[in-house]
């Protein structure tokens, strides 16, 4: 099981309603959020679109944030979700420096905080928050493992990318173009 987010860039319209999903379901407090959007323009004048995305974390296969943890409070679960033990986090902000995403944020209950694919819905096969409320379902998650998932049908028919691949961190969120 390796889960993984594919994201079609062509249907997401910014609306804000995956970041209002997760601050709701995660109750992420004031002045944070576990996921944002962004714009690029793609192409040349007169050739160009705006390439919006809805960010989060990578849930990155060789994350930078818990290598460099010094209690193992990050970690990687077994289905490749990188999460944080509330417990063992001294807030020493080490994984904040490391990850290049800049996908974390101090908690002010002084712990480090970051999407965490919706863990407590996906154990009860459901889709994480901001998937669910999609209004152009522009986001799709599932198992990568399984050659007949959505995620991976969609990565084999259709181009995409991940985002500062060379950084070496091999994400887990895919973004179609
Ligand atoms: S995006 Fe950042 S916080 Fe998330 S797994 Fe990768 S390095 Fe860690
Ligand atoms: S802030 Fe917490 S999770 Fe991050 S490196 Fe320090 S102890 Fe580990």
């Amino acid at each position: 099981m390796r889960h993984a987010m594919v994201i079609d860039t062509r249907l997401c319209v910014g609306c804000m309603n995956c970041v209002v999903a997760c601050k709701t379901e995660n109750d992420v407090p004031d002045g944070f959020c576990r996921d944002w959007i962004t714009e690029t323009v793609r192409g040349a004048f007169p050739h160009v679109r705006l390439e919006i995305r809805s960010e989060r974390c990578n849930h990155c296969a060789n994350p930078p944030c818990v290598y460099c943890c010094p209690t193992g409070a990050s970690h990687q679960t077994e289905g490749g979700i990188v999460a944080v033990s509330k417990e063992k986090c001294i807030g020493c902000k080490a994984c904040m420096a490391a990850c290049p995403y800049d996908a974390r944020f101090p908690h002010p209950d002084g712990y480090a905080s970051k999407c965490t694919f919706c863990s407590h819905r996906v154990a009860v096969g459901d889709d994480p928050a901001c998937v669910s409320v999609c209004p152009t379902h522009c986001m799709h998650f599932g198992d990568l493992d399984d050659p007949s998932s959505e995620v991976s049908r969609l990565l084999v028919s259709r181009a995409h990318y991940t985002l500062l691949p060379e950084a070496g961190t091999r994400p887990h969120l895919f973004f179609l173009t």
